[in-house]
């Protein structure tokens, strides 16, 4: 059984953050009215993208910004540019940005974009144009006091860079503070690329203590060797854990005694994936996912700890980097089987926490060391880790559940003392 079996596990991310969203808002005593609030997103539009390709041909791609709530200040979220991309999946993505942002107290509301795109199959400058003209498309939305992009599943610190151009062209200035997540040269932040990876091994090692794992003695499983998979890979791997295993979408590798990551490093640069990589063998998805190791860190989409592979899940602890990756039916099994479950809000909050320090020093047009920012971020993700597993030992639920009631009642505390208008 293959977790890319779409009969397997057809992702309803929505369906999901609704599902926990009522939990915690039951928990914490709100009325139908604050769901129906915090349940819809506050303002959403979807564009028609047309796109002239290299060969002379025009092609009409669809793409999404929705905008939660930015009752704690401006909306905050990544662009995805995928096949897959679909407008519920975009509102799911920008609820869980909301909470993000409130659990780590940076001060956002939750905001996501998609374009359904596969962009391997374009090419660069036509991947340009498809982000200019979606950028144009979305402007009135945008700024740096409205919503700020960042990069997602298939963008990057170049397609950033572009929306910042595209936007400060249409304003007449240049307006470093529209997009985060930008090239070093071009007003990003030192660390930002590395950010969530960063976070996300942060958290791990605090996760695994909490069950008596010293991280040095310590195998794991990566799920995806993108943005955040790969250098969680090599974090984890300077940290002294054995990653024995990695995945991305095209297959998976594995070695018991431990992957080198520094010569994979440079086989996924030199052929685009991990398959094929000589020192390890190759496994399936699902021999991945049910890896017997101490940490899995699922690094990729939504959906892939679900109902039909939960109960065969071996790590003791798993460490969300991607948003979303287990459903609601998971979580329950997962708690049954006594697995730590560190939420997606937690887990990879490292990416917005730096996304946010590139904000502020864009805005002050003033920068800070690398070792200032590594510093910075790891006291967030450190003390939010504390704050939310005394919150769960003190209600006795999981993390999940005490990270979202911590983030929910942020948002409506946020929402009373704002009063309705009119
Ligand atoms: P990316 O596009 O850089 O990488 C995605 C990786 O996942 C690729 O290696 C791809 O091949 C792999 N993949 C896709 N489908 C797969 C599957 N079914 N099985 C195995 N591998 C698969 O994207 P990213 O930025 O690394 O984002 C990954 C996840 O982390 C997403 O859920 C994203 O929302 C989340 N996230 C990213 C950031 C960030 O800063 N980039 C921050 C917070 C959360």
């Amino acid at each position: 059984m293959d977790v890319l079996d779409p009969a397997v596990s057809t992702p309803q991310p929505l369906d999901d953050a609704r599902t926990q969203l009522r939990q915690a808002v039951g928990l914490l005593g709100y009325d139908e009215g604050m769901f129906a609030m915090l349940a819809s997103p506050r303002r959403e539009v979807t564009v028609s993208i047309p796109l002239r390709r290299d060969d002379g041909t025009t092609e009409l791609l669809t793409g999404h910004r929705v905008q939660h709530n930015f009752s704690r200040g401006p909306a905050k979220g990544g662009l995805r540019y995928s096949k897959d991309v679909t407008l519920d999946e975009v509102r799911a993505l920008a609820m869980w940005m909301t909470w993000k942002c409130a659990l780590l107290n940076v001060p956002y509301g939750g905001a996501k974009g998609g374009v359904r795109i596969d962009p391997r199959q374009y090419s660069t400058a036509e991947l340009e144009r498809v982000t200019r003209r979606y950028t144009s498309e979305i402007s009135p939305m945008i700024g740096p006091e409205r919503d700020i992009p960042a990069p997602d599943v298939g963008t990057d610190e170049q397609t950033m860079a572009w929306m910042m151009d595209t936007y400060s062209v249409q304003h007449g200035h240049t307006v470093l503070g529209v997009t985060t997540g930008k090239p070093v040269s071009l007003g990003g932040s030192l660390g930002r690329a590395t950010a969530t990876s960063r976070g996300v091994v942060h958290v791990a090692g605090a996760a695994l203590r909490s069950r008596g794992i010293e991280p040095a003695r310590a195998t794991a499983a990566v799920q995806g060797f993108g943005k955040v998979g790969r250098y969680a890979a090599r974090f984890l791997d300077e940290t002294g854990v054995r990653v024995i295993a990695v995945s991305d979408q095209y297959g998976a590798v594995a070695s018991s005694s431990g992957l080198d990551i520094a010569a994979l490093e440079r086989h996924v640069d030199a052929t685009g994936s991990v398959v094929g990589f000589g020192c390890g063998e190759e496994i399936t998805h699902d021999d991945l996912l049910t890896s017997e190791v101490d940490l899995l860190v699922p690094a990729a989409v939504e959906g892939v700890l679900h109902g039909g592979n939960a109960h065969r899940i071996r790590a003791q602890v798993i460490v969300e980097g991607a948003n979303g990756p287990t459903t609601p039916e998971a979580d329950l099994v997962l708690r049954a089987a006594d697995r730590l479950v560190v939420p997606d809000i937690l887990a990879n909050a490292g990416g917005v926490i730096v996304s946010y320090f590139e904000w502020v020093q864009a805005n002050q047009a003033y920068w800070w060391s690398a070792d200032e920012v590594e510093l910075r971020l790891a006291d967030r993700m450190l003390s939010a880790w504390e704050h939310v597993s005394r919150h769960a030992e003190r209600l006795g639920v999981p993390l999940r559940t005490a990270a979202t009631c911590l983030a929910v009642e942020r948002v409506a505390q946020a929402h009373q003392l704002r009063g309705l208008y009119p």
